[in-house]
């Protein structure tokens, strides 16, 4: 099916219409809103879980936790990683069962922990030795995996400070976790969000194969590699089918660990993205000067009501609207809050039709993932994003 209301749609394969586009292309909407597909978020788990053969699937529930999501991966087999008591508690009321949630937050409240060991959670990250201390009083005995830190991300949305330990504190904790009871069964790191290409997990794996063998010789029964998410999705730049790009994923991580007995994937990202589309609406166009070649369009939705990941302009959405297929301008993509600092685009600017109005429909491509939640309660009266899963 064509929708030739969408001149981009028809004039570029990538572009395809899709379940959800439809879906927005014959309905009326009042407010931003996110059209997702379970269809194409069960093709993309089989993908994925195809390419990636042995490794068991623990998909981040922070990309997308609507719970059909959650209810069409369980019905599929997959695994859960969870962030805090409410992301299990959301599993767990979808069908999950408790020994496939791994809660992979390094930064847990003591008391979410105890719940995650009452109904039945056996893992659990930690990069502090603070957090192993938390996790021995309300989960004495548990499994642990340590989170590292990795280098040489070539990530778009790279995630290295912040979590995982250094290399040179690894050791220490591995002991200190034997010495407070806790199990600590593998290590785990994160390439970095929307790693584009397959070949730049290479630099990190050695990395963590170095750190993986040093533990193993200082008498660590280490059995689980948690190779955690990266898996991209498309949106402006072309990137590697699903199956094919988790399968050279894995050729590099056997290549480096061998015969590891447990392997786990946490992909969050490349599993719901391209199963959704925001349709929005253009508030106003506008130069701040005659002379001006760029234009300032303002959108009904901005960092703070779903699209939080163009912080830094890291993730690139790509846009359609009904004058596509015309002549394009530069334009500075804004946000409809009074925050100066909801701004979309501006240092890469956006090429949009230059017959654009206010009152124009405008679809973001690919917004499954980091969008729902990521966005303020209400902030200037703007309602949160509204879903429809189809
Ligand atoms: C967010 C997160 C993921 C998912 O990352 P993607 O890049 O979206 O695949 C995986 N693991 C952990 C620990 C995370 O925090």
């Amino acid at each position: 099916m064509t929708v030739s209301f969408y001149g981009s749609a028809v004039a570029d394969p990538v572009f395809l219409p899709d379940e959800a586009l439809n879906y927005i292309a014959t309905h009326e909407f009042d407010r931003p809103t996110l059209v997702l597909s379970l269809d194409r978020v069960a093709q993309q788990y089989d993908a994925l879980a195809g390419g990636l053969g042995r490794a068991a699937i623990h998909y981040a529930v922070k990309a997308n936790p609507e719970p059909e999501v959650i209810r069409l991966l369980v019905e599929r087999g997959c695994h859960f990683d969870a962030a805090s008591r409410a992301e299990i508690e959301l599993c767990l009321q979808q069908g999950a069962h408790a020994e496939d949630i791994s809660f992979g937050n390094t930064v847990k409240r003591g008391s979410d922990i105890a719940f995650a060991r009452s109904v039945g959670v056996v893992l659990f990250a930690a990069d502090a030795e603070e957090e192993l201390e938390k996790i021995a009083v309300h989960a004495p005995g548990a499994q642990v995996y340590l989170r590292v830190i990795v280098e040489n991300s070539s990530a778009d949305w790279p995630l290295s400070r912040k979590f995982g330990c250094a290399p040179s504190a690894l050791p220490g904790l591995l002991d200190r976790a034997v010495a407070l009871g806790l199990r600590p069964v593998g290590l785990s790191f994160h390439v970095g969000s929307q790693t584009r290409k397959a070949a730049m997990w290479g630099p990190v794996l050695d990395q963590v194969a170095i750190l993986w063998n040093n533990a193993k010789a200082a008498g660590h029964d280490l059995d689980l590699l948690n190779i955690g998410g990266g898996f991209p999705a498309f949106y402006d730049a072309p990137v590697e089918a699903p199956r094919g790009y988790a399968a050279a994923v894995m050729e590099q991580v056997h290549a480096r660990f061998g015969d590891v007995p447990r392997i786990m994937a946490e992909p969050g990202r490349g599993m719901v993205a391209e199963a959704g589309h925001i349709v929005a609406e253009v508030l106003l166009v506008s130069r701040k000067q005659e002379s001006d070649l760029h234009r300032w369009v303002y959108l009904d939705i901005g960092k703070f009501s779903g699209l939080a990941e163009t912080m830094d302009e890291a993730i690139r959405y790509k846009f359609l609207t009904t004058r596509d297929g015309g002549e394009t301008g530069p334009c500075v993509l804004a946000g409809p809050s009074c925050d100066s600092a909801d701004i979309l685009y501006e240092k890469r600017p956006v090429n949009l039709p230059a017959d654009l109005k206010a009152g124009d429909r405008i679809v973001i491509r690919n917004c499954g993932a980091y969008t729902t939640t990521y966005a303020s309660v209400g902030f200037n009266g703007f309602p949160p994003l509204d879903v429809v899963v189809l």
